[in-house]
């Protein structure tokens, strides 16, 4: 058999815009809590956030932002960041969300590429200085006209200055809104040295959040604990828009993910699911409190973002009492899931699998050298093909088309087998990503930035195993002639402040000449294997 499936067509796609299925849950559960923000205890009704969304999105239209305009997002999780969410999709404004592990290089690049006019920020969180690092570079973003910081009155001028717009002009503004739309932009790392925008509408998110969230069967009396960030999509299509599409509480443990923090919230707000990629739950099941908190009240959960052991799947359902527990697969570029379990499967289909094709969607996989479907059981590109497949890069129609074919698949770039049951497993990655505890990392990136230092002349960045975050960064450098060789820690110096943490190499190796293939293409995997063994790993 072909390496080829397709989901089932029910429930129907949801054909409106994310405004329009907001105002229905709102309206049904108009008292009930939609939102809990546990490290404050502030907590909103359904009617108590559509009031603040929309004091939110008639305070972006006294700022003069027009359907289309794009306002960006730089802060950890809070419950501005859910409001300012839904509000620019109320508007019909693009929301640009910000990778909060960003530093001023990737910031400056993000606002400049999609035209940032208004951003709002966190003034700082942790070792992160926003408000500075803002300073430092916004003489270079002409575009930005304004910036709303979260922890000081910007926000209640904002919505006080929306109080002079006639809550007609946002209905009106929101009734002309179309679900194909454009509405959100997620910048992932890039393969050419740059990040890049995937532009999502109404239709490809809000379908998939609530897709994800029907596959483990969320409803009104459900309570979804979100400790993944919200400027990804496992934290605002599949848990803030599965919530709000179901009618379920949405819980943010914290601004920052924290294993101790997320279990007590769990316990405390009687949680029945939690998300988390694979090192969030192994951080949380050997806390030394583990034992200590009481997770009866969960029952459901999904693990995504890079390959989910076995046995950490194992601890969910034993220990965590997460028993209807899913596995999902997916990418950015794809709202994110196009593969999920089912709450129905075995244990082995749930613990040992990506599941099968999402609810619309096609998957098939294909030798990349040929591009033919292959045979069940053998290995091969990831594709996938549906409602779900973004609108293109922002303003990068060279990359859309590198990525979607002209019969409109998405090659995702990871390899993958189909079983003869349809059930998908990842096997590795045909691009050479690296994922560093759940942060996905591009070398060609890292290589771009590197390139900018004076005494480098070439730089060739791999992943190598780790026992903690799973991979971590390892350049390999050519030094300038005369130039004094560079280490790990001047390398980090180089870095600091204008590069995610996450992104700068642990390993630093002075080399002569990378190993080469006689078409001149730089041998990674024996890079890998060289590193591993010199460094020991
Ligand atoms: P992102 O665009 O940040 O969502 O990252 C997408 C990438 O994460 C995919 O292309 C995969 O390489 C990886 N990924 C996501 N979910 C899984 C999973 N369940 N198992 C293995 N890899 C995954």
């Amino acid at each position: 058999m072909e390496s080829y499936a397709r989901g089932e067509l029910a429930p129907a796609l949801l054909e409106e815009t994310i405004a329009a299925n907001f105002a229905r849950t709102a309206a049904v559960h108009a008292d009930r809590e939609a939102l809990v923000e546990f490290a404050t205890g502030r907590r909103w009704t359904w009617a108590e956030l559509e009031r603040d969304i929309d004091g939110m999105a008639l305070g972006l239209m006294a700022a003069g932002l027009e359907k289309g305009d794009r306002v960006g997002i730089w802060s950890p999780n809070c419950a501005e960041w859910t409001i300012a969410q839904y509000a620019t999709a109320k508007a019909g404004i693009v929301l640009v969300t910000v990778n909060p592990a960003y530093r001023t290089h990737e910031f400056a690049y993000a606002v400049n590429h999609s035209g940032l006019r208004l951003l709002i920020a966190a003034s700082s969180f942790k070792t992160s200085d926003y408000r500075a690092m803002i300073e430092q570079v916004r003489d270079q973003c002409p575009t930005l006209e304004r910036i709303v910081y979260l922890d000081t009155d910007d926000w209640a001028q904002l919505v006080e200055s929306g109080t002079a717009v006639p809550a007609r002009a946002l209905a009106e503004r929101t009734a002309a809104l179309d679900p194909d739309d454009a509405i959100n932009i997620q910048y992932t790392s890039g393969t050419t040295g740059y990040p890049k925008g995937a532009t999502l509408s109404h239709r490809n998110i809000l379908n998939n959040g609530y897709l994800t969230t029907e596959l483990i069967n969320l409803g009104p009396d459900d309570r979804l604990c979100i400790p993944v960030p919200f400027y990804h999509c496992f934290g605002m299509v599949m848990g803030n828009l599965g919530c709000t599409s179901h009618g379920s509480t949405m819980v943010i443990p914290a601004p920052g993910f924290d294993p101790e923090v997320t279990l007590r919230a769990i316990a405390e707000e009687r949680c029945t699911g939690v998300y988390g990629v694979p090192t969030m739950f192994i951080a949380m099941q050997n806390h030394p409190t583990f034992a200590g908190h009481d997770l009866s009240s969960l029952r459901t959960g999904i693990m995504a973002g890079a390959v989910c052991p076995v046995e950490v799947m194992k601890r969910c359902v034993n220990e965590m009492n997460m028993s209807e527990v899913s596995i999902a697969y997916g990418m950015t570029e794809t709202s994110p899931v196009s593969c999920q379990t089912r709450a129905d499967d075995d244990l082995d289909r749930r613990t040992a699998t990506i599941g099968r094709a999402h609810p619309h969607v096609e998957v098939k996989i294909v030798d990349p050298m040929t591009g033919e479907t292959v045979r069940r059981g053998e290995a091969g590109e990831f594709c996938t093909r549906g409602y779900s497949v973004m609108k293109g890069y922002w303003d990068d129609p060279e990359k859309t088309a590198e990525a979607i074919d002209e019969d409109g698949w998405m090659h995702t770039g990871d390899l993958a087998e189909m079983r003869e049951d349809g059930y998908c497993n990842i096997v590795g990655r045909i691009k050479d990503m690296v994922i560093r505890g759940g942060e996905n990392i591009y070398p060609r990136e890292i290589e771009e930035f590197l390139y900018q230092h004076p005494d480098i002349e070439d730089v060739q960045v791999i992943g190598v195993p780790d026992e903690r975050y799973g991979e971590e960064l390892c350049a390999w450098i050519r030094m300038k002639a005369g130039a004094a060789p560079l280490d790990a820690e001047a390398v980090r110096a180089f870095a600091d402040g204008r590069l995610a943490h996450y992104k700068v190499p642990r390993y630093v190796l002075v080399v002569e000449e990378f190993p080469m293939t006689v078409t001149g293409k730089v041998r990674k995997v024996q890079m890998r294997e060289e590193t591993a063994a010199k460094l020991n790993l």
